[in-house]
């Protein structure tokens, strides 16, 4: 018997892995994030499996239900919206399990981030004006270290892909605008890869007015970055000149520049 934290990827049952799915068609048991995992992913476990939201449960329930069917003889799957290892809350339940001796695996998914640039089209990465990705959160209930808020991050103007944090916009964007100007680019998606996904495009002056007026309080990733914009510095990885590991450029044939 096995528990199996699986990603549930962010909404599209397309974006879902082949062991992910195996899991969820052959699932007995399956304990799933019902406030995010979408209705698509879920037609997948059998009519007759066991089903719990965990949303309305507690970490001492989630666990007995794991016990339970540990006596039972029955995998759990245990289903997280995107990719398990980002705000899933997994570690506490691992270690649960590790207390109980119940034996865990993870199966990777498809994060909201990187749904929500696939529906913006864009890159995160740009050369020159962004090489680095930042994921985090603003803080809120749930505390973050006062060297890991946002305006302290701000300073590094990294594209910044915010989770958990549409309903505070307003305020976070007061501590990115002196790092990034007001005419940074910003963007928002509801609900990526879901049906009903929605793309609002802006900047730090416009988005959370933007935001506001579709009403989005929730199911959103924020996108912060200068590579949303236009009129990028292009790479050299295909730059025709530069040489690398797997490709001579024309410079390298032209022999030294000047
Ligand atoms: N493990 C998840 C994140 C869970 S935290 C992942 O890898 O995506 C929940 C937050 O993720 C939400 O508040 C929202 O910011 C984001 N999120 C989850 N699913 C989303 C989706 N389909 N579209 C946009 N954001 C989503």
């Amino acid at each position: 018997m096995k528990v199996f934290f699986v990603g549930a990827g962010p909404g599209d049952p397309e974006l879902l892995t082949r062991k992910a799915e195996r899991l969820l068609r052959g699932a007995r048991c399956c304990i799933y994030a019902g406030s995010l995992v979408s209705p698509a992913v879920l037609e997948l476990l059998p009519a007759d499996a066991e089903k719990h939201d965990s949303s309305a449960l507690n970490l001492q329930e989630t666990t007995a239900l794991c016990r339970q069917a540990r006596d039972r003889g029955v995998d759990v799957i245990r289903l997280h919206s995107g990719d398990p290892s980002i705000y899933g809350a997994i570690g506490e339940q691992m270690r649960e399990l590790d207390a109980l001796g119940i034996e865990y695996e993870v199966v990777p998914g498809v994060s909201s981030f990187q749904a929500a640039a696939a529906a913006l089209r864009t890159e995160l990465t740009v050369p020159e004006l962004a090489q680095v990705i930042i994921l985090a959160r603003a803080g809120g209930r749930t505390p973050v270290p006062p060297e890991q808020e946002l305006s302290r991050l701000a300073a590094t103007r990294a594209t910044l892909c915010l989770f958990l944090s549409v309903d505070q916009l307003d305020e976070l964007v007061g501590k990115l605008t002196p790092h990034y100007g007001a005419d940074c680019p910003a963007a928002v998606v509801y609900r990526a890869s879901w049906p009903d996904q929605e793309i609002l495009r802006g900047d730090l002056a416009t988005i959370a007015a933007q935001v506001r007026d579709a009403g989005i309080r929730k199911t959103a990733m924020i996108i912060v970055s200068r590579s949303l914009g236009k009129g990028l510095p292009v790479s050299k990885l295909y730059d025709a000149a530069f040489t690398h590991g797997c490709r001579e450029g024309t410079a390298g044939r032209l022999g030294p520049q000047p």
